[in-house]
């Protein structure tokens, strides 16, 4: 950023929602640490305006650690015989959707990876689309699926089962670096799996990767597929190293890029939900990536459930601080509060009718 009288114009501009060019997107992708704080500033102001300082929280399973491909990035990756492998009964799926909903949770995550039984037999994602109902019955809490890329029957299944939201991260949208990280998969077919999640009437969660050799403009990139796709919510997080795999010896980044990251998508998408994860740094990353602008924090797990699936898999799960109660402590601190549970589904029916009526004239956008 060429001076801080430009960077109050750029940041002018957001607040007025204006849109910003892809060069003062990226000067405020390379901002310093002073012009950072005047960014994090403006993106929780427009947080402000469209969610009054109210956050979502979201409970995570991780029922099935198996996954047929072979992800250069990730501890689950096929190929990784260091990765721990298991796969929750619905008994256990449910008992812990339970414990998440008593704890105050607002939505319940059921993630795997794209695990083959469910993906070998025609109606593999039977057992899953089960779940999901029976969840939303039990607990009436809206649900998100993240399998992976599945098929666009299974995805209208899980959307009749009620399933409100499709996460699936293609982690970059330059086709290059996609292809080193996500070894032998289509770009195309992952972005298709979306597109179909929204024909069907699932809200869609995207997300990208931080530090995983993507330039500045690669991520005005992906803020504009997230822009064509119209992403409900949008997520970065910062890449962290696994053992056993190729890139375990990569480095971290520094996380004031992830910031930096969510506070821009809170200037570009300000009444988008944006998460805060706890999977890179536990509940001592979540005030600063707060402070940044996220209104919503995942992921988060019951107490002493062992549960795997996460960038640090052992962070804070055992000591409580990935709960619900464990987290309210640095809500409070930052003047911030969960929502009323009633308001979040609100929020959810608001955008699925929303879809519902894009979808009569909804165009196929390609990347
Ligand atoms: S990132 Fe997802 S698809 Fe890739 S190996 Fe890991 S679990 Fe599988």
């Amino acid at each position: 950023m060429g001076s801080l009288i430009n960077l109050e114009r750029v940041l002018s501009k957001a607040e007025q929602q204006q849109a910003l060019s892809r060069g003062e997107i990226v000067s405020l992708l390379e901002a310093g640490e002073e012009e950072a704080e005047a960014i994090f500033e403006a993106a929780r102001a427009l947080r402000s305006r469209h969610f009054h300082d109210q956050i979502f929280l979201y409970g995570f399973i991780y029922f099935s650690t198996w996954c047929r491909n072979d992800c250069t990035f990730c501890y689950y990756r096929r190929s990784n015989l260091q990765s721990p492998r298991y796969r929750k009964t619905s008994g256990e799926i449910l008992d812990i959707a339970g414990s998440l909903a008593s704890s105050g949770v607002h939505l319940i995550d059921l993630t795997s990876g794209e695990d083959a039984p469910c993906l070998e037999q025609p109606d593999g994602y039977e057992p899953l689309a089960n779940l999901v109902g029976e969840i939303k019955r039990r607990f009436e809490l809206p649900v998100m699926v993240s399998p992976g890329v599945v098929t666009a029957a299974a995805l209208k299944q899980l959307a009749a089962a009620g399933a409100d939201w499709y996460a699936c991260y293609q982690e970059t949208h330059n086709r290059a670096l996609f292809q080193r990280l996500r070894l032998d998969q289509s770009i195309d077919e992952r972005w298709e799996a979306k597109l179909q999640a929204l024909r069907h009437g699932l809200l869609v969660e995207e997300g990208i990767l931080k530090g995983v050799g993507e330039t500045a403009h690669d991520v005005v990139d992906s803020f504009e597929s997230m822009e064509l796709i119209g992403a409900q919510q949008v997520r970065v997080m910062s890449f962290v190293p696994q053992a056993g795999t190729p890139m375990e010896i990569w480095p971290t980044p520094d996380r004031s890029e992830e910031l930096k990251v969510i506070a821009v998508m809170r200037l570009l998408f300000p009444d988008r939900l944006i998460p805060a994860s706890l999977d890179i740094d536990g509940s001592a990353g979540l005030q600063a990536r707060l402070n940044a602008g996220a209104n919503v924090v995942t992921s988060l797990i019951p107490p002493r459930q062992g549960l795997a699936g996460v960038a640090q898999s052992t962070r804070d799960i055992d000591d409580g601080c990935r709960t619900v109660a464990g987290i309210l402590p640095i809500l409070e601190q930052l003047g911030l509060e969960p929502v009323a549970p009633g308001r979040y589904r609100d929020w959810v029916t608001a955008e699925k009718r929303q879809l519902a009526r894009q979808n009569a004239d909804r165009l196929v956008p390609a990347i």
